[in-house]
Formats: C-alpha cells, structure tokens, sequence
C-alpha cells in the first residue's frame, strides 16, 4: 500500500520471504487515517480468504501505531519498517491456528515465543537498509531508492514517525545498482525516496542529489530515461538544475511538493517555500526547457483555511501550470501539530479538493491538446499498446509496440486523457 518506496520495498520483501506460501504481509502506509483505514480493511479481507495464513503487518501505519494492528485477532505478527528489511523477521515465524480464531500460538517469532510486535525506535535508524533498490517485474520502469526518512517536521505529516530521519544511499552503491537494471533490460530508472532533495549529507563529502545524478549519467551511458519522483522545490540544487534543463536523458517532468499555494498556509505547515519561490522556480525551469511538465501535491482544506488563502492555492494551479495534480483533502493524523489547529468541515473540505481537481485536469487537458500533432519519444509499457511520453504524457497505439522498447511517436489525437499516436516513419 502506499507510496512508490513501499512498492520498491515489497520487492525486497518478496525476494526474502521467496517459498513460503502461507505467508502473507501487508506493508501499510500511514499517510492519511484512511489510508491506515484500507490497511486494516485489506488485513480483514485476507484473512476472509486465507483463513490459515500466517498474516505480518509492517509498513507506516505498522511502525506508527503497533498496539493497534497487535490488537487485531487476524494478524500474527507487527514488523516495523527497519525490521521489514531483515530476513528473519519473515523465516521463523511458525503459527497453529485454532479454528475459531482468537487464540494463536506463535512459535518462534525470532528469538522469543509469544513476540508478536518486533517494532524498533526508527529516530534511531541511521543507515539505509542494503536492499535499498528493486525494480517492479512486470513494469517498464524501475524504481530506485536513494533516500529514506526525513529531518522535517511538516505539521500535517507523518511520514517522519514512521520512517525516521533522513537516510542517503551512497553514490557508488547506487549507481552499481543502477547498471544492474538496465542490465536486466529497464530502459527508464525513477529515483525515489522520502525527501529525495535532501540527499547526501550525511555521507563523506556530502554530495547533493545533482552530483549523484551526474554520476548516474555518467556511471550508467547505457541507462536512456532518468526519471524523480516527487521533490522539493526550493531544494534543487544548481547541478541538478543544470542537468533538468540540459540534459536529454533526464525526463522533462518534475512533481513537485508544493501542498499549498498561500503563505499564511505555508507557514502554519512548516513548508520552507513560499508562493512566489514556487511560481519562479517553475518560471526558471520552463524558460530552461520549455517542454518540461509540472505535477504538484496539494492539499485542500489545511486547518485554519479560508476561502481567500484557498483561492490562492486554486490559482497556484495556472500560475505554476500544474498538470499532474495530485490533489489530497486535509486529514488530519494523530500527534502531529495540524490535528491541534482549528479544522475545516468536511464538507468544504471535499468541496475545494473537488474544485482543485477540476482546475487540474481543465489545465491538463489543455496541455495534452497542445501535444496533437508533435512528436514525443514513448517508453513503451508491458501492454506492448500504452506507454508514457517523456513529459510522462500517457499515449496509447493503435497497433501494439515491444513492451519495454521507446519509439519515436506521432499524436494524432487525444481520449479520455490519453494521447493517440503512432509510430513515426
Ligand atoms: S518533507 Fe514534510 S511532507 Fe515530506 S515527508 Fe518530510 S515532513 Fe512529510
């Protein structure tokens, strides 16, 4: 569940827990109560249809509120996000169920019977775990975790509570991992993390996110389309500037965490930007490379909200020409600062997370429009008929492609937020 860093995890944990088929885990996230809600929900549902399987929960929601997955009769074992990365926490774990459920005798769960919570302080974590990058099978992309954890304190956020401060992969071990899936055939790499922006300096020489990347480019010649998921805007250093704007093979398309478009609102969410950093770092990136595409989070209805700072954020959406919007309403998360100010109703909630989402895809489908006719360079995805365009436009053939192969591309229409294309002569 969750974010792309749970998915790269999963891998990993699905290559230590390889050949035992009574096992199942959930690798929970934590980022809203209702994501934590769907953790739960999935637990229920596999027990309904595995009632003999062993179920581990680890993840976010895991690391964050143990006692309350503990407390669940269908979970045997709670695995915090450090220990999900360490073999024996799924190897050793032997269960006898009784038929009706309640009564569960673990046998061996590591070092103790009876541990059913194996749930480490996570501020204490200091290194990133070894497994750090896998790629998802059966995509055409491969997500490659350089950064885990974060040192801010956003006060509508989590994520810290759940996986500590922040952590950097070194560069040598990152790239080495990097050739190993382009290796394996990936033709696109997306670097992914917590706060992929504070990379590096807790390691020698502190070097930031635009030297790694230097390094990856340079490291890995074969590797076409480097891609990052989502970062902090006002923490793009000069180097990796540099590369957004020049080189072809980092992909025109940033996502930015941007959450609101007010100050007032920036300030009460500990964000480090303001409106108008915001606004010129996108004025600085489309006159450096006028194709690039701007995705954004932001989040509707923040405690304290009025119409006026909202219609802010509303505007943020033209002024800084976000086509990827990913729009959240507020939710507010047990201890942190935010759940403690004056909310919004729901209702209004839901009612300007609806107008942010209408003023996105207005944004956007005029931004897909302007694409008819142009040429774009597609990485074509498992269906061998869909792929994404490097400004992760997505583009759908008329006549199917070999998955994982990038080709040159006419549009020639749009549907239903998709481009229709084929294949230049
Ligand atoms: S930067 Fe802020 S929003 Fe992002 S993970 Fe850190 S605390 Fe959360």
């Amino acid at each position: 569940m969750g974010c792309r860093l749970n998915i790269a995890e999963s891998e990993a944990i699905r290559d230590m827990a390889q050949g035992q088929d009574d096992l199942i885990v959930v690798n929970s996230c934590a980022v809203t109560a209702e994501a934590v809600r769907q953790t739960r929900q999935a637990i229920r549902r596999a027990r309904r249809e595995r009632p003999d399987a062993r179920i581990l929960v680890t993840g976010c929601a895991a690391q964050t509120e143990p006692q309350t997955f503990a407390a669940m009769a269908e979970v045997d074992g709670v695995i915090g996000n450090r220990e999900k990365m360490e073999a024996d926490s799924y190897t050793t774990v032997r269960v006898e169920r009784s038929r009706d459920t309640t009564s569960a005798t673990l046998l061996d769960f590591a070092r103790s019977e009876r541990e059913v919570v194996r749930v480490s302080d996570i501020m204490a974590v200091r290194d990133t775990a070894p497994h750090m990058a896998s790629a998802f099978a059966d995509h055409a992309r491969a997500f490659l975790e350089v950064q885990n954890g974060c040192d801010h304190r956003c006060t509508f956020c989590i994520i810290p509570y759940g996986r500590g401060n922040s952590r950097s992969v070194p560069a040598g071990a990152v790239v080495e991992k990097a050739k190993q899936l382009v290796d394996a055939g990936y033709r696109e790499i997306v670097l992914t993390g917590v706060d992929v922006t504070s990379y590096g300096p807790d390691l020698p020489g502190s070097p930031s996110l635009g030297l790694l990347i230097e390094r990856i480019l340079k490291g890995v010649p074969d590797l076409p389309r480097l891609r990052l998921s989502s970062i902090d805007s006002v923490e793009i250093d000069e180097r990796l500037f540099d590369l957004i704007a020049h080189d072809p093979r980092m992909m025109p398309h940033l996502h930015l965490s941007l959450q609101a478009g007010d100050d007032m609102i920036l300030k009460r969410m500990k964000r480090r930007h303001t409106r108008a950093d915001a606004i010129r770092i996108v004025e600085k990136l489309k006159a450096a490379r006028p194709d690039i595409s701007i995705g954004a989070d932001i989040i509707a209805g923040f405690p304290t909200e009025d119409e006026a700072m909202f219609a802010n954020s509303l505007a943020l959406v033209d002024e800084c020409d976000i086509v990827h919007g990913h729009i959240f309403p507020y939710s507010p998360r047990t201890g942190t600062p935010a759940a403690r100010m004056p909310q919004v109703d729901r209702a209004t909630i839901k009612a300007r997370a609806a107008r942010l989402r209408d003023a996105c895809s207005t944004r956007r489908d005029g931004w897909l429009h302007s694409l008819i006719g142009t040429s774009q360079s597609v990485l074509v995805e498992r269906s061998g008929l869909t792929g994404h365009a490097e400004n992760f436009a997505p583009v759908r053939f008329a006549s199917a492609k070999p998955p994982s192969s990038i080709v040159r591309a006419i549009i020639t229409g749009l549907e239903n937020d998709t481009l229709i294309a084929q294949e230049a002569a």
